[in-house]
């Protein structure tokens, strides 16, 4: 979408008066957009909306962690050019830099009818625009053996950056000259976990 159709979503919004009566999400009377998850999609969205309406949209993100850190460049951590300090980029500046208010929560429902989203702490956000964004997650129960007391603990997945990151650093780090390292892909008509088709498959640790 361009920059111009922003601007025009954005009055459009506005001159419909789509701005409802809920937890109050930030000062001003601009139309609103709630975004679902700080990854690469929700993170990026919410900049550029802010920067193209010109901060005329009011901009909420919801996102359980207090930083973002980069699956992509996360191999390196692993490979041990880089830190995951390297890596790791505050919430912080999504707010300092563009005004986007950031809230540290999870989403648990969506009420499309009333457009409002409720989060895990009980707060109330209503949107005129809802971008949802959060990624994919495991669906443990259907990994027999994973669900196991400890599994999780031992065999490492680092497909979410940060502490599985750094635990396989370290298993590897531990490992002694000449020891096994085994490493599986899921067939990927069978992969165990929720998949959108825009997103690319678990292949990248498979890769490095
Ligand atoms: C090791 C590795 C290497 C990769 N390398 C590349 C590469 O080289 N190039 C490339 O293009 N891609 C690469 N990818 C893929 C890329 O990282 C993903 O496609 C991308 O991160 C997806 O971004 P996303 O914003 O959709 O989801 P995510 O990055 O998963 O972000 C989703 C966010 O939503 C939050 N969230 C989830 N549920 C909720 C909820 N209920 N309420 C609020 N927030 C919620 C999560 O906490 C998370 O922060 C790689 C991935 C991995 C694992």
């Amino acid at each position: 979408m361009q920059r111009r159709h922003f601007l025009q979503t954005g009055s459009a919004l506005g001159a419909m008066g789509m701005v409802s009566g809920c937890a109050s999400i930030g000062g001003g009377s601009g139309p609103k957009v709630v975004v679902i998850g700080g990854g690469y999609s929700g993170a990026t969205a919410a900049k550029y909306l802010r920067m193209w309406s010109e901060h005329q949209i009011q901009v909420t993100l919801v996102e359980p962690n207090s930083a973002f850190i980069s699956c992509p460049i996360s191999n390196l951590v692993i490979g041990g050019s880089k830190t995951i300090a390297d890596i790791t980029t505050p919430y912080d500046n999504l707010t300092k830099r563009h005004g986007v208010k950031v809230i540290k929560d999870r989403v648990n429902t969506i009420d499309a009818d009333k457009r409002i989203v409720k989060l895990a702490g009980g707060t109330e956000l209503s949107y005129d625009r809802l971008i949802v964004s959060p990624g994919v997650d495991f669906m443990w129960e259907t990994l027999p053996g994973m669900n196991r007391a400890g599994a999780k603990e031992q065999v490492m997945h680092a497909w979410k950056a940060g502490e599985q990151t750094l635990t396989l650093r370290k298993q590897l780090e531990a490992m002694p000259d000449g020891g096994v390292f085994a490493m599986s892909r899921p067939a990927l008509t069978s992969v165990p976990a929720r998949w959108p088709t825009t997103s690319p498959r678990p292949s990248p640790r498979a890769r490095c």
